[in-house]
């Protein structure tokens, strides 16, 4: 049969790799005398590897591998230290955090009065009229038992506006300055989706708004990043999930520009780790009119799934229950997003060959996602859609047989119980049995993965591993001790359930031949560490594609 001008080209493109096979295949470097777990049912446990390329070509006993060293080969004796496969960090807002280590104030303070010792600080230094934007707030880790409210912060900062976000990212805290900027009074109307709050005594603002109230504020804070500073943010982000032994992380609510963002610092060298970018809907129209879909890019920056929000957040107690927040009779949370705009949304992905990441926390916001679900794949039944539930926090049974019927991945928070342990009693112990609840999914065989939601969460994966095995927070209260999983199944959930929830577990997520060479040392080993301290655990060094990304 004749054969096209382009189809022989490849071919003869592959038979040039074919002329040096041996060349690929010697080890630049050879790691050994190590404790690797390899998260390979195939073979759990190592003692080296050998690495080219940024792949790794061979793992085995030491005499094995150290057997294939050529005289060019450099090798590293790890002493007998543990040797994971590197951390999956399945839902993480890394580009938009970057962004706001660089330039807004950290609010992750004890008290009021440090929040305005800090605001005061930035606004010495801030143009007058300019805002001043803080982050990492949050109500329940201050000593003074009351939120934060527009009078705090008028008398912090009173000629600039101030904007605050939660921890949480879902509700705000302003000044009246900022209120003013934003055209919002008194009188001003909730919006959909949204919630402006009012002093009940006075009826006058008290400074709080939430979910898509925060519209209305971002329309008029100047947006005066350069993309020299989001390829910066991604730069110092990647530094930080480094050193915790971090090498891929899901981007959860990406726009084109953080997606600029990390093919920038990847041109750079200072993108340290692979980035599955998650696109919001709102930009979907057009990344589907360009041809673009889930999977395309490379194993560095590749586009995730199309991203939906259904319901409110956990640590700002607006996720949407079937049952009320505990002492708050009348209060089950918020949908954000109806039913038929996530249909709508999620049609035109589905039919585009785009996998779909929906944030449902709450058993109401899990439900009405799952029917959206189900109603796509009954109407056009695709091949594999590895359907995602972003948190999919608050659990029941039925819930679970849907998921598990879907083939549906959800991301459960790894380091709340352990981190914010004092919102944990907003749900109740009854509910947080059937929360994160880890221990259910991987009864039912359901892939579930790591996940931070950083900001709001803590990415540390050693904390990630301590909470979801012991489910014991800081100050030794436990909460849902059911959904405990071991360190090894923690380590898996961490590794390779991360890789299969981005259609990459043929390329990463374990050591084994031919996989990217993406590892963590660390100091201690995590399954020999009593429980409660695994969190002390040091990262000693980070690889991401052979190269060290992180050395202590
Ligand atoms: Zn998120």
């Amino acid at each position: 049969m004749f054969m096209e001008p382009t189809r022989r080209e490849f071919l003869g493109t592959l038979a040039a790799f074919s002329l040096f096979p041996t060349e690929k295949e010697k080890p630049e470097l050879i790691l050994h005398n190590g404790n690797i777990v390899t998260v390979n049912a195939k073979e759990p446990r190592a003692q080296a590897i050998a690495i080219s390329g940024g792949r790794i070509l061979a793992v085995g006993n030491d005499a094995d591998i150290l057997n294939l060293a050529s005289p060019g080969a450099k090798k590293m004796d790890l002493g007998g230290k543990t040797v994971l496969p590197g951390f999956i960090d399945a839902h993480s807002h890394p580009a938009a955090a970057g962004l706001m280590h660089l330039r807004m104030v950290d609010c992750d303070l004890r008290s009021i009065a440090a929040i305005q010792a800090a605001l005061r600080e930035r606004a010495a230094k801030t143009p007058a009229g300019e805002w001043v934007l803080g982050f990492k707030y949050d109500d329940t880790k201050t000593s003074d038992g009351r939120p934060l409210n527009i009078n705090d912060l008028d008398a912090a900062v009173p000629d600039h506006p101030v904007q605050i976000e939660h921890r949480g990212g879902h509700t705000i805290y302003c000044n009246s300055l900022a209120f003013q900027k934003a055209g919002i009074n008194d009188k001003t109307p909730d919006p959909a989706g949204g919630k402006i709050d009012h002093d009940p005594a006075t009826g006058k603002l008290n400074g709080r708004a939430a979910e898509s109230a925060r519209s209305i504020f971002d329309k008029a804070i100047p947006q005066t990043f350069t993309r020299d500073d989001h390829r910066e943010g991604v730069k110092l982000i990647s530094k930080m999930l480094a050193k915790t032994g971090i090498t891929s992380a899901h981007e959860a609510q990406g726009t084109p520009l953080d997606l600029l963002a990390y093919q920038d610092a990847r041109e750079s060298g200072d993108l340290l780790f692979r980035a599955y970018c998650f696109i919001n809907y709102r930009y979907i129209d057009s990344m589907i009119a360009a041809g673009v879909r889930t999977g395309l890019g490379d194993e560095w920056v590749r586009i995730g799934a199309m991203k939906l929000v259904c319901d409110g957040s956990i640590s700002e107690r607006t996720a949407r229950l079937s049952t009320p927040y505990e002492g708050r009779p009348n209060d089950y949370g918020i949908l954000v997003m109806t039913e038929d705009e996530l249909y709508t949304y999620g049609r035109k992905a589905h039919l585009a060959g785009w996998q779909i990441g929906t944030h449902a926390n709450g058993d109401v916001g899990i439900d009405t996602t799952l029917r959206v679900y189900e109603r796509l794949q009954r109407e056009n039944p695709r091949h594999d859609p590895r359907f995602r539930l972003e948190h999919c926090t608050v659990i029941n049974d039925d819930l679970v047989a849907r998921i598990k019927k879907l083939g549906a991945i959800p991301t459960p928070f790894s380091t709340y119980v352990y981190y914010h342990g004092e919102k944990m009693r907003y749900y109740g112990a009854e509910r947080l049995n059937h929360m994160f609840a880890l221990r259910t999914f991987l009864d039912n065989d359901i892939r579930a993965t790591q996940a931070s939601d950083y900001p709001p969460g803590e990415f540390i994966p050693m904390m990630a591993l301590q909470s979801e095995v012991t489910r014991t927070d800081t100050k030794g209260n436990v909460w849902g001790p059911l959904q405990k999983i071991t360190v090894e199944e923690a380590i898996r959930v961490g590794t390779l359930n991360g890789a299969y929830a981005s259609y990459e577990e043929n390329l990463k997520g374990s050591l084994e031949a031919g996989k990217l060479a993406d590892l963590v040392v660390l100091g201690r080993d995590p399954l020999k560490e009593n429980p409660s301290t695994l969190v002390t655990i040091p990262v000693e060094r980070t690889m991401a594609g052979g190269r060290w990304t992180f050395e202590a």
